[in-house]
């Protein structure tokens, strides 16, 4: 399964910063891209290292950074035009955020820019609406049930009307997200229909944009919720063992694989999986996050890009989510198993390091204590310049005789690391 334009493994791998260099453009430099980066200089890639914010985590690692708001067309354009100018022999848009000026991406592929997985995956996913409209409305793919609205009464109508779906006499609660935010920005729960209008009035101090239309979703009371990591690559499609994990106020806190799964759920998270990356394209590691109830199991989201709860990859493959990425993006051999799946090495676990207060340039004391706590255990600090409350600033990783082992080491490793001024 190739596509015309996904690249082959005849590249030569050239010295960066010369004319031969194989050039990765980072949309986004934060603790992922970093370790995206760190792949493809491994593979001697030249890595150009582009966010809004000097000293962000990718940049401490890449050849060169850029500082630029890549929510600006124009900002964005000029800077992808004159990385093109540079002599290179292969250019790779690598975006590893949402936020970006997804038409200038479309653009620039028409031109011959190589996006990865592709520009209209980027412009799909940049939005809780694109994604939602493809994987149920066109897809036919099961999720929860939901209403995209643009003010705060036909919030509150759509609140009714899925809170009592079931039954008049009884509410059931609903997710307010707003349709430009992640990582919880906005999101709210609301359970009653008084609460409509509070939710309407957080997600648009809260969201990415600012004002921003909502989804409304009705809340799924999942058994547990997953990320299945898929690699869409020049030879088939591969996955990583399911990755269970924990969240609060909508951002993880707790990952680990293998999350343990029926045979019938397992094997319908994969079939959801295949679809929803197929209906996106391109090549590249994708992050689809599954709930499941029993057997069944809904569709919820989906990045084009690693995903922050596989950082438990880390640990628990030979090849992480990143050097997945990498690989599948540059045309380069996914290794699999007879079942199609990435070998996994043991239980393992992630479970992060979080700031509690605004500080500049933070330190962190408690090293030595967190990598005692096990041999297995490894901490990635992300070298982020500024802690805030609840921003990810590092986070443990560890492995186990079984999941519940390997958790116990990551949140013990990860609760002796002390973010100090
Ligand atoms: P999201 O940003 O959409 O991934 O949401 C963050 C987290 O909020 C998810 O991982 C779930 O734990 C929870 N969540 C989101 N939507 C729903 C829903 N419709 N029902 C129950 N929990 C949800």
């Amino acid at each position: 399964m190739t596509d015309a334009s996904s690249p082959t493994t005849t590249t030569a791998f050239g010295t960066p910063g010369t004319p031969g260099a194989v050039r990765l453009v980072l949309l986004g430099s934060g603790e992922l891209g970093r370790e995206v980066a760190i792949e493809a200089m491994r593979l001697g890639c030249e890595v150009v290292a582009v966010d809004r914010y000097e000293g962000a985590p990718a940049m401490q690692v890449a050849h060169r950074s850029r500082t630029i708001a890549m929510t600006d067309p124009d900002a964005l354009r000029e800077l992808l035009r004159d990385e093109r100018a540079r002599p290179h022999a292969r250019m790779l848009v690598v975006p590893e955020i949402e936020a970006i000026a997804t038409p200038v991406l479309e653009e620039l592929e028409a031109e011959g820019v190589h996006v990865v997985p592709t520009a209209r995956a980027a412009r799909l996913t940049m939005d809780r609406a694109g994604i939602r409209r493809l994987a149920a409305e066109e897809l036919g793919l099961p999720t929860s049930p939901y209403r995209f609205c643009s003010s705060a009464e036909e919030l509150r109508a759509a609140v009714r009307e899925l809170g009592f779906a079931a039954s008049p006499d009884r509410f059931v609660p609903c997710v307010v997200k707003p349709v430009m935010s992640s990582s919880g920005k906005g999101q709210s729960v609301v359970r009653s229909p008084e609460d409509a209008d509070g939710a309407w009035a957080y997600a648009q101090e809260s969201g990415r944009t600012g004002a921003s239309d909502v989804i409304c979703e009705g809340f799924v009371a999942f058994d547990y919720e997953i990320t299945l990591l898929t690699v869409r690559h020049a030879g088939g499609t591969a996955f990583c063992a399911p990755i269970g994990h924990t969240q609060e106020d909508g951002d993880y806190r707790e990952s680990w694989q293998p999350q343990p799964m029926s045979e019938a759920a397992a094997a319908r998270a994969e079939e959801i999986a295949r679809a929803v990356t197929d209906g996106l394209g391109g090549h590249g590691l994708f992050g689809v996050e599954l709930f499941v109830r029993g057997d069944e199991v809904l569709f919820s989201e989906v990045s084009p890009r690693p995903h922050d709860t596989g950082m438990v990859t880390m640990a628990s493959q030979r090849l992480s989510e990143f050097a997945l990425h990498v690989r599948a993006i540059l045309g380069l051999p996914v290794p699999t198993d007879g079942a199609g799946y990435v070998p996994l090495l043991g239980p393992s676990a992630s479970a992060v390091v979080l700031g509690h207060r605004d500080l500049d340039a933070p330190a962190f004391a408690g090293v030595g204590d967190a990598l005692a706590v096990d041999p297995s255990v490894e901490l990635r600090l992300f070298g982020k310049p500024e802690s805030r409350p609840g921003r990810r600033l590092g986070v443990a990783l560890a492995r186990g005789a079984d999941v519940a082992e390997a958790r116990r080491h990551a949140v013990a490793a990860a609760e002796a690391v002390r973010v100090e001024g």
